[in-house]
């Protein structure tokens, strides 16, 4: 028995227009992934197990919680299907906004846009694109990128807007509801599985006042509530590192209801956690066993695996 948990966190496990792939690969890398898991850690419940490390009871050696964030349609379709029959539990982090459909996923919209683009340069912020592929194409893509996450909810979707105009796609935007859960399908997801509060617009919550964060976290909590039945127990900050979220992030989530928060910062949980900013680290299913095996022998997380079977 030990008292240290670790959680991990996925997205999407099928292709998507931001995060593209051989067809199959995401499921057969997240099938490769927590096969390896279940060879040399104890997959947990994350409530349970963070219930059980504020008590200051043990957990199972080397205690590891699944997680996945956005609501993607595939979470359902896929991962679920596949997480039952292996008996592994997760718990899902889900947008209301986007359940609700009144706001796009802004980094998919910007996908969409540059794959469907039939301009050969874009010029937008000083910067020369070009259309007709994925943002990952592009290593020069990235700190503008970054830059929308930089600016709040309004300036980020002036922004996005600017650079779609640019990039003229082909063809009208997508029904997001093919790619994202409705509440439908929220609600089967729930009825298999844990799932928490991933915010309302999926906007950096420290780029807003506080007192928009404490709205918004309270508006997403209730939609849960009112929609699914149950609380959203757990809240996952978006982007989720440090400067992502702050003091106002915290107040807000408390506020709301939540019991926990849980990051992208990497790190294992050990008593006494900090419950609004439990720790989290981010897989690719793309990445397969070897990037994940290379992830839990990282500084910081290497003892953590001391006394595992050989992972074959
Ligand atoms: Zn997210």
């Amino acid at each position: 028995m030990s008292g240290r948990l670790l959680i991990l966190c996925w997205h999407n496990v099928t292709p998507t227009w931001f995060f593209p792939g051989p067809r199959g690969a995401h499921t057969r890398g997240l099938a490769s992934q927590v096969r390896a898991l279940q060879r040399f850690c104890t997959p947990v419940d994350l409530e349970q197990a963070l219930d059980d490390l504020a008590l200051g009871k043990p957990l199972p050696p080397r205690a590891v919680a699944l997680t996945f964030d956005d609501g993607y349609r595939d979470n359902l379709d896929s991962a679920i299907p596949l997480l039952e029959a292996l008996g592994v539990p997760a718990t899902y982090f889900l947008v209301s906004g986007l359940l609700d459909g009144e706001t796009a996923p802004w980094w998919e919209l910007l996908g969409w846009a540059f794959a469907r683009s039939k301009e050969r340069t874009v010029n937008w912020r000083g910067q020369s694109l070009r259309g007709g592929a994925t943002p990952q194409r592009y290593p020069d893509f990235w700190p503008h990128a970054e830059g929308l996450k930089a600016l709040d909810r309004s300036g980020r979707e002036a922004a996005l807007e600017e650079l779609i105009e640019a990039l003229a796609p082909q063809g009208p935007r997508p029904d997001w509801h093919r790619m994202f859960l409705d509440w439908d399908g929220a609600r089967e997801m729930a009825r298999r599985a844990t799932v928490g509060s991933h915010t309302r617009w999926h906007g950096i919550l420290s780029r807003e006042s506080h007192e928009e964060q404490a709205v918004e976290l309270l508006h997403a909590a209730e939609r849960i509530r009112s929609e699914l039945g149950v609380p959203a127990r757990t809240l996952a900050y978006p982007n989720g590192g440090q400067g992502d979220y702050d003091a106002g992030s915290i107040a807000g989530a408390q506020a709301a209801g939540h019991d926990y928060a849980v990051t992208t910062e990497n790190g294992l949980n050990a008593p006494p956690i900090a419950p609004f900013e439990v720790q989290r680290l981010v897989l690719d299913p793309l990445d397969g066993v070897t990037v994940l095996r290379r992830a839990l022998r990282a500084p910081g997380l290497g003892g953590w695996l001391r006394g595992a079977p050989p992972a074959s």
